[in-house]
């Protein structure tokens, strides 16, 4: 069913009082492959949507939204080190932690409570805590949106970056991400020497590492610092964390010693974009409605009622100013409608 003129608000988890065209929510793939061959979709721009955690409207949307709710969680893959998981894009990423939790596989536990769904998981290779899905990553199938065909990709089709895929570039708008199979562990390694994790587990006393654990180590960081979109709007980061060569960190860190950096690949540098906007007098500034996080200056927050519009030219503010003090540029991470 293709429904018109529908509320977006609550789609969103900045919560914008926006609307859209064209709103069709789909539960498989012959019902995504019905709603293609359609005139009203052929006739008007299309956006999947998942669970509205990474975007911001600016206006209202003047096409045809998809609400990918395609379910299901399959095991087609079990030996003794390993599963292989089939999981529908509609399905609620925590949710599916918390599966893999209580079967005892291990590798997405440091993703613990990243807001959306399964089927955005790969489009900027979601991560946290030292972990992203392209370590775990295995196929994903998605629905072309002109031909309504499945096409397959590997984890180097996907062509995974720091929070970047090929379908945020060169395939953008162009498929829906109907499932995706990850690979998870049953022994192995984990990942706790990253942010206050290890710090966490003692707090909490814990003795064996486990996947249950570190997720409810994680838990208790994130809802000790991040602020929950049920209660305030907000889109997690606004911002990537930049990455910069050597030597434009030499010269940010001659001007501010303390300046928060962490190595990344290829000899170059990560700065991390939340210290820049704090040490530009940005962290906790309220504007009405909206403004910055006072915990955590990289999440730009609407109190309610703000407007997209508002949201973007804080940002774009903040853009110019820390291009102006520390000569970086940063980048959006929130996709932008
Ligand atoms: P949406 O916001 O609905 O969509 C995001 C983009 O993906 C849009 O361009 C949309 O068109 C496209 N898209 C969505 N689904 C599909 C699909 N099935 N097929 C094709 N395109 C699709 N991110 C992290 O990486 N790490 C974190 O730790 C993290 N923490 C967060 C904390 C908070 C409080 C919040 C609010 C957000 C956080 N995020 C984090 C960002 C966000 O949760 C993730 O990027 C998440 O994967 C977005 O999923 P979604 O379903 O909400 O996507
Ligand atoms: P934090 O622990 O205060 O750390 C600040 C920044 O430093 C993070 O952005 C992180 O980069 C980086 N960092 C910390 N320890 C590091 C290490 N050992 N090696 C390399 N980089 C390190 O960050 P936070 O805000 O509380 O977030 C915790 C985790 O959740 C982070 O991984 C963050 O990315 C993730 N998160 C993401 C979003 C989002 O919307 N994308 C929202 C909230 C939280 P990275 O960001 O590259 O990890």
């Amino acid at each position: 069913m293709i429904e018109s003129n529908v509320s977006l608000k609550n789609f969103n988890t900045f919560g914008i009082n926006v609307s859209c065209k064209l709103f069709s929510q789909t539960e498989n793939e012959d019902h995504v492959r019905s709603v293609i061959q359609s005139s009203e979709f052929s006739n008007n721009t299309p956006l999947i949507l998942g669970g509205g955690s990474n975007l911001l409207f600016t206006k209202n949307f003047d096409g045809i939204v998809l609400r990918n709710h395609i379910q299901g969680i399959e095991v087609i893959e079990d030996t003794e080190q390993h599963v292989l998981v089939k999981v529908g894009g509609g399905v609620v990423w925590h949710d599916f932690v918390l599966y893999c939790i209580e079967k005892g596989w291990h590798g997405v536990e440091n993703l613990s409570l990243i807001p959306g769904n399964v089927g955005a998981s790969p489009m900027q290779n979601i991560g946290a805590y030292g972990v992203e899905i392209k370590e775990v990553f295995h196929e994903l199938e998605a629905i072309h949106l002109k031909t309504g065909e499945i096409h397959y990709f590997n984890n180097s089709d996907c062509q995974f970056g720091y929070r970047e895929s090929i379908f945020k570039n060169n395939l953008k708008g162009e498929y829906l991400i109907s499932r995706v199979v990850y690979k998870l562990f049953k022994k192995g390694d984990f990942t706790i020497s990253y942010g206050a994790i290890e710090k966490q587990l003692e707090i909490m006393g814990v003795q064996e590492l486990s996947a249950k654990s570190i997720s409810d180590a994680v838990i208790a960081i994130r809802q000790s610092k991040l602020p929950d979109p049920k209660k305030i709007g907000n889109s997690g980061s606004f911002f990537k964390n930049p990455i910069v060569d050597k030597s434009s960190y030499n010269t940010i860190k001659s001007s501010f010693p303390d300046v928060v950096a962490y190595p990344a690949e290829k000899g170059f540098m990560k700065l991390a974009a939340g210290w820049l906007i704090e040490h530009a007098g940005w962290k906790g500034k309220t504007y009405g409605n909206y403004g910055v996080h006072k915990n955590q200056a990289l999440v730009l927050v609407n109190y309610g009622g703000a407007s997209g519009r508002e949201i973007y030219d804080l940002s774009e503010e903040i853009l110019n100013s820390i291009k102006e003090k520390f000569g970086v540029k940063l980048e959006r991470e929130v996709n932008i409608y």
